[in-house]
C-alpha cells in the first residue's frame, strides 16, 4: 500500500452508532486538512438501523426510536451539521402526564409528594418507606471501594434507598419502558448510573434532586425529530465525504498485519482502520476476527426480541381519550403489554388532527414469547388491552407490527466488569473500535455519542493526530 493514497476507516452498520461515527471521523479529517476515505458497509437496503421511520394512512410510525435524551451535546451537533436543527421537537404540554397501572387501574406518577400519595401508587408503608430515603446510609460512605465497588441490581439498588413497593411498583415499571427489562436482572451502575452517582454525590436520591433543583439544572428533555427520527441517520448518510454502501453483509473482519480486510457479502474490502457499529450480536462474530475474548464476552450480552404494534383511532373514537405520553404496566397484573406510547399526544404531527396514535411494546426479557405471536394476534391483544389498562374500546382505522429478533441489550450486574474486560480485549488493537449500544448506554444519545468518540478516535488514530484513547472515553 503506498503512502500516498488516503487512509481508508471502514465503518460496519449504518445505524446511528455507525453513521454517528462516519459524521465525526468526516469532522476530524476535515479539521486536520487530510484526506481520508470513510465507507459504511449496511446490511440492509437502507440507513437507520433501529432508527426506523414509516409514513401510512398520514401517520408517522416510529417502529424503533421514538425520541431520544437530550443529554449529549454531540447529539445536538450532529443534528446540527446534517441541517436538521428545525427539525427537533420537544413533547406537547400533555406529555407532563404519565401513568402506571397497577392495581386494576392506571394510576398517574405525580410529582407534588401530596398526589403522588393519593395516586395510591403505593401503600401507606411503602410512602413512609420512600419518605426515609434522605435517611437511608449511603453505600458509599466510609467505603470508597470495599462493598460499595461491587455491583448490585436495579431492583436491591432501588429496594435499598426507596423500599421494596417502590422498586416493585415504580422503579420495575419504568425499567420496562426504557430496557423492556426485568430490574432485578439489570445492573443499577450499568442501567441507571445517573442514579448510582446520585447516592455516590449527595448520599441520597432525594438530596441530589433537591440540589439539581436549587442549582436550576432541569433534568435532560426528550425529543424527536419532525420528519422522524430516521431523518437523522439519513441526512448524515447524504453529507459528503461519506460513502455509504447498502445491502452489504459483513460477515467477518480479518486483521492483515497492521491493517484490515472486511469480508462482505459482495466482495473483501481493505481498511487501515474498522469502527464495529453492528448490533448484537453481529457485533460479537465480527469482534472474533480480533478477539475471541471480548467475542465471548459479547455473546453473553443478551438481546431478547420485542415486538411494537402501532393502532390508529379516528377523530371520533378518540374524543374522549385524555391525552398524555402514555403508560407502563407493573408486571404481575395480568397484561402483557409492557406499555403504551400516545403518539399524537406526545408530538405535534404524528398524525392528521384529532386522530390517535398508540405504539404499544411486547416482549423484552420479561416476555420474549410476546414477541413471537402472528401479527393478528398482537393487533387482538393491544386492543383487548387497551380496553382493559385505557378503557380505549374502538376498531382502529389502522394497525401494523414491527418486530425486532434482537431489540435491546440486557446490562446484567457485573456489566460495567465485562465492559473493563472487552475493553481491556480491544483497546490494544490498534485501528480497531467498536461503537453501537451494547456497552455504554442502550438509548439512542448514548448510541450516538460512542458512535462519534469512535469515529473521532479511529480518524485521529489514522491521521497521525493522537493514538486511540485508552478506555471508554464516555
Ligand atoms: C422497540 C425499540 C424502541 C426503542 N425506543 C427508543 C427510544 O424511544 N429512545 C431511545 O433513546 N432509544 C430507543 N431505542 C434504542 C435505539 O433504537 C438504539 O439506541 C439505537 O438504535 C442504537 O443504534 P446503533 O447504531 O447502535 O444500532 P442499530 O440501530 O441496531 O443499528 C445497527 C446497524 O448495523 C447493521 N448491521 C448489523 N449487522 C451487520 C452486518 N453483519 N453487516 C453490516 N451491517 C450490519 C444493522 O442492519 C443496523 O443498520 C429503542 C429500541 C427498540 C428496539
Amino acid at each position: 500500500m503506498s503512502d500516498e493514497r488516503a487512509r481508508r476507516l471502514v465503518i460496519v452498520g449504518g445505524g446511528p452508532s455507525g453513521l454517528a461515527a462516519a459524521w465525526k471521523a468526516s469532522v476530524e479529517a476535515d479539521r486536520a486538512g487530510a484526506s481520508l476515505e470513510i465507507v459504511v458497509l449496511e446490511a440492509n437496503g437502507e440507513v437507520g438501523g433501529k432508527a426506523r421511520t414509516e409514513q401510512a394512512d398520514g401517520l408517522l410510525i416510529e417502529t424503533g426510536p421514538q425520541g431520544f435524551l437530550d443529554d449529549q451535546p454531540v447529539v445536538r451537533e450532529m443534528i446540527d451539521a446534517c441541517g436538521l436543527k428545525d427539525e427537533v421537537l420537544a413533547p406537547e404540554p400533555a406529555a407532563n402526564r404519565r401513568y402506571i397501572y397497577r392495581g386494576g387501574r392506571l394510576r398517574e406518577l405525580r410529582r407534588s409528594p401530596l398526589a403522588f400519595a393519593r395516586s395510591g401508587l403505593l401503600g401507606p408503608l411503602g410512602l413512609a418507606r420512600l419518605a426515609m430515603e434522605p435517611l437511608v446510609r449511603s453505600r458509599h460512605d466510609g467505603d470508597a471501594e470495599g462493598s460499595a465497588g461491587e455491583d448490585e441490581s436495579l431492583y436491591d439498588f432501588a429496594a435499598r434507598r426507596m423500599g421494596r413497593q417502590a422498586a416493585a411498583r415504580l422503579i420495575s415499571p419504568v425499567v420496562l419502558g426504557i430496557f423492556a427489562g426485568d430490574a432485578r436482572k439489570l445492573s443499577a451502575a450499568a442501567a441507571f448510573p445517573r442514579m448510582v452517582a446520585m447516592e455516590r454525590g449527595h448520599g441520597s436520591l432525594f438530596k441530589a434532586m433537591r440540589a439539581g433543583r436549587k442549582r436550576g439544572a432541569p433534568p435532560p428533555g426528550h425529543r424527536t425529530l419532525r420528519r422522524g427520527i430516521q431523518a437523522l441517520p439519513r441526512a448524515v448518510a447524504a453529507l459528503p465525504g461519506i460513502e455509504v454502501r447498502c445491502n452489504q453483509r459483513v460477515t467477518a473482519v480479518e486483521r492483515r498485519g497492521k491493517n484490515f480486510t472486511v469480508v462482505s457479502s459482495t466482495g473483501d474490502v481493505a481498511a487501515d482502520a474498522v469502527v464495529v457499529a453492528a448490533d448484537l450480536p453481529a457485533a460479537a462474530d465480527l469482534v472474533e476476527g480480533v478477539s475471541a475474548a471480548a467475542a465471548t464476552e459479547l455473546r453473553r450480552i443478551e438481546s431478547p426480541p420485542m415486538a411494537v404494534v402501532h393502532t390508529a383511532l379516528d377523530a371520533a373514537a378518540a374524543a374522549h381519550i385524555e391525552p398524555a405520553y402514555g403508560f407502563l404496566v407493573a408486571r404481575g397484573e395480568g397484561i402483557r403489554m409492557l406499555g403504551c406510547q400516545y403518539e399524537t399526544a406526545t408530538f405535534r404531527g404524528r398524525g392528521p388532527d384529532y386522530t390517535f396514535l398508540a405504539r404499544s411494546l411486547f416482549g423484552g426479557s420479561v416476555d420474549p414469547e410476546a414477541a413471537d405471536l402472528g401479527d393478528a394476534q398482537l393487533v387482538d391483544l393491544t386492543l383487548s388491552e387497551l380496553r382493559r389498562t385505557a378503557g380505549i374500546d374502538a376498531e382502529p382505522t389502522y394497525a401494523s407490527v414491527a418486530r425486532w429478533p434482537h431489540a435491546i441489550p440486557q446490562y446484567a450486574p457485573g456489566h460495567p466488569q465485562r465492559v473493563a474486560r472487552i475493553e481491556a480485549a480491544l483497546n490494544p488493537i490498534a485501528g480497531f473500535h467498536l461503537a453501537g449500544n451494547a456497552l455504554h448506554g442502550v438509548g439512542l444519545s448514548r448510541a450516538i455519542a460512542v458512535g462519534a468518540d469512535r469515529g473521532e478516535n479511529a480518524a485521529r488514530g489514522l491521521l497521525g493526530a493522537s493514538a486511540k484513547s485508552a478506555g471508554s472515553r464516555r
